[in-house]
């Protein structure tokens, strides 16, 4: 543990309002923190991403966890704090004032066991999601990610379910999530309009990851754009990009035509992704 001041004190000296613009909403209570820092694991020796640390809260908590934090920061406000924090815990945190998305976090991190734990800011949350989701090869070991209740929920959807759609197949093809934490709003200064969750993801092995990202992104896109019509219907779009049928793709794919897009699991939304890839790897080169 070091020997900081309390948080509150230092975002009183350093005169750090909440800014909408940048999704800012504080945690401040350390029982919260240690616990988000704990719920993927063990961080003893772990080299953790952490976007968006704010006045460093959370990152107090990955460091006492034991954790290497990167933290990346887009408001220069918090630099000053941050840069307090990294001299109490000499080698063991790297501030870098900057913007996640443009950010290359495996060339950063470096070697070793990898996390990504954040709380993360509203506006960029999926985005950064996504790109994580998608890296390959996957650098990261695990994640533990907060995001507004309702996109925690979509991530960890089942099928059949109102909140089953592109993220929660994304993400079944890639990893397994689970929503390990709810967070009320009132447990953050300023409190949001909205409930926060926890999610904990971690990779599927290369052999179980799907990696054709371009081909499950076209036939989910037409598939949950029009997710009331049947798939023969909703999926013409994406058929037509390969210069072949709805119904093709759907045989192909073992898939009734009449079926709905939140009704098709994440292994029928791959199959179909499959069937589109090889009918568009056979459409003649000029297209
Ligand atoms: N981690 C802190 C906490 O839990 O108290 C603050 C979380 S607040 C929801 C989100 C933080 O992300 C803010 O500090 C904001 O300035 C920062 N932020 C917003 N967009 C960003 C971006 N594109 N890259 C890096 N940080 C960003």
């Amino acid at each position: 543990m070091s020997t900081l001041p309390p948080l509150r004190e230092v975002i009183a000296a350093h005169g750090l309002t909440a800014d909408k613009g940048f999704g800012q909403h504080f945690l401040l209570d350390l029982n919260l923190t240690a616990k988000i820092a704990r719920l993927g694991g063990d961080l003893a020796g772990v080299k953790v991403l952490e976007v968006g640390p704010g006045p460093g809260g959370l990152t107090r908590a990955l460091l006492d966890a034991g954790a290497k934090v990167t933290a990346v920061e887009m408001d220069a406000r918090f630099i000053p704090a941050l840069e307090e924090i990294a001299a109490a815990h000499p080698g063991r945190l790297t501030v870098i004032r900057g913007d996640a998305l443009k950010t290359d976090a495996p060339a950063l991190l470096g070697d070793g066991r990898k996390a990504v734990i954040a709380n993360l800011p509203y506006n960029v949350g999926t985005p950064l999601y996504t790109g994580w989701l998608r890296a390959e090869p996957v650098w990261w070991d695990f994640m533990a990610l907060m995001f507004q209740q309702e996109v925690a929920q979509r991530i960890c959807a089942a099928p059949g379910s109102s909140a089953y759609g592109r993220l929660a197949v994304f993400t079944a093809a890639r990893a397994h999530a689970r929503l390990a934490l709810k967070i009320p709003a009132r447990a953050f200064t300023p409190p949001p309009r909205i409930d926060s969750a926890v999610v904990v993801v971690t990779p599927l092995k290369g052999d179980e990851r799907y990696g054709d990202m371009t081909a499950l992104e076209t036939v989910t896109e037409s598939a949950f754009g029009q997710r009331r019509k049947m798939l023969r219907s909703s999926l013409k779009a994406a058929a037509a990009k390969a210069g072949t049928s709805a119904e093709a793709l759907l045989e192909q794919a073992g898939i009734a035509p009449t079926a709905r897009a939140e009704t098709v699991d994440p292994a029928g939304f791959i199959r179909l992704a499959r069937a589109w890839r090889a009918a568009k790897t056979t459409v003649p080169s000029t297209r």
